[in-house]
């Protein structure tokens, strides 16, 4: 069992860090914000004053912050040095994978062993120690970060060397966001062909447009019980956070010079249904966007 500095106490961290105490691991928090730092006392987490106090000495530090720049910031500080020598640091957080790969470097300079590991799972998923991390590093850390990793997911991949695992988020998530708006679109035609919404599914559920977002997470109530849209797209995963890794997507693919073009315009889509009033509704939401043609 390791000693963990966990940064980043929010909607994802919270939970995160419950099932690693829970687990046997001795977990010191710590969060900018005082209404985190309530919740996490109240879910029995101890608190450090402030982040490099937390990182006094400890074999591991896992930060899960909103954005590249709060991770930056973060091993940008006094943390880093103040973790014991040759610690483990893994951030779970969402951030480019230019920034993924800084973070590598500011930890390896301070003599760390690093891991990008960003998720999948939402929410339910941190709370039910059932995500999925994507990670990206040396097999060493990754090897290491088991013990850790394991208390809060189900499915572990190491994607390759730094960056590799923001890299397989963003690019599932581009998947994501593209297929959404396609089965969006489809439902929409098919309403105004006169086509019922259970037709629909039951042909493409079991033809070549089947895909998660119609067969898991079918943006029309009905076919699939359990998707957001039978409880008024209740995130789930919100349309601000999809929006996110598609703009993250985008930066990626500007940067490197890859050509996703359908990446890009999913990405004006979200943007014009989360500027409509639909950022913390879930993202499946956007079919009322498009059904109103805003
Ligand atoms: P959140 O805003 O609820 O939590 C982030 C927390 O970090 C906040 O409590 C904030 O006060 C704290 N923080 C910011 N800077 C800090 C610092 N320097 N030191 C300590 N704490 C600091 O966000 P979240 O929903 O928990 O998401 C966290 C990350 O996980 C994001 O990168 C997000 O994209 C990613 N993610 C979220 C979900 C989701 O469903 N919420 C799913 C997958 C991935």
């Amino acid at each position: 069992m390791a000693n963990i500095a966990f940064l980043g106490l929010g909607n994802m961290g919270l939970p995160m860090a419950v099932n690693l105490h829970r687990a046997g691991h001795g977990v010191i928090g710590f969060d900018l914000s005082p209404s985190s730092r309530a919740q996490a006392a109240a879910a029995g987490i101890s608190l450090a004053p402030d982040a490099p106090t937390a990182a006094d000495g400890a074999e591991c530090l896992i930060t899960m912050l909103p954005a590249g720049a709060h991770v930056r910031a973060v091993y940008g500080s006094g943390v880093l040095t103040a973790l014991a020598p040759g610690a483990l640091a893994i951030d779970c957080s969402t951030i480019a994978v230019a920034d993924a790969r800084a973070a590598h470097e500011l930890a390896h300079a301070a003599g760390l062993v690093a891991l990008d590991a960003p998720v999948s799972g939402g929410v339910g998923g941190a709370t039910a120690g059932s995500l999925t991390f994507m990670c990206g590093g040396t097999d060493i850390a990754f090897q290491r970060a088991q013990p850790m990793l394991a208390a809060m997911g189900k499915r572990i991949v190491l994607c390759g060397e730094a960056g590799a695992g923001q890299a397989a988020k963003i690019c599932n998530n581009m998947i994501l966001g593209i297929s959404m708006i396609a089965v969006a679109e489809a439902f929409v035609l098919a309403e105004k062909l006169g086509l019922s919404h259970q037709a629909l599914f039951d042909v493409a559920a079991n033809a070549s447009g089947q895909c998660w977002s119609l067969t898991s997470y079918c943006p029309v109530p009905g076919p699939v019980p359990a998707s957001p849209a039978n409880n008024e797209y209740k995130p789930g995963f919100a349309t601000a956070l999809m929006l996110k890794d598609l703009r993250l997507a985008d930066e990626a693919a500007e940067t490197c010079g890859a050509n996703t073009e359908l990446g890009h315009h999913a990405a004006t889509l979200f943007a014009r249904f989360a500027e409509a009033g639909g950022a913390g509704l879930d993202f499946s939401g956007i079919i009322t966007g498009i059904r109103k043609g805003s």
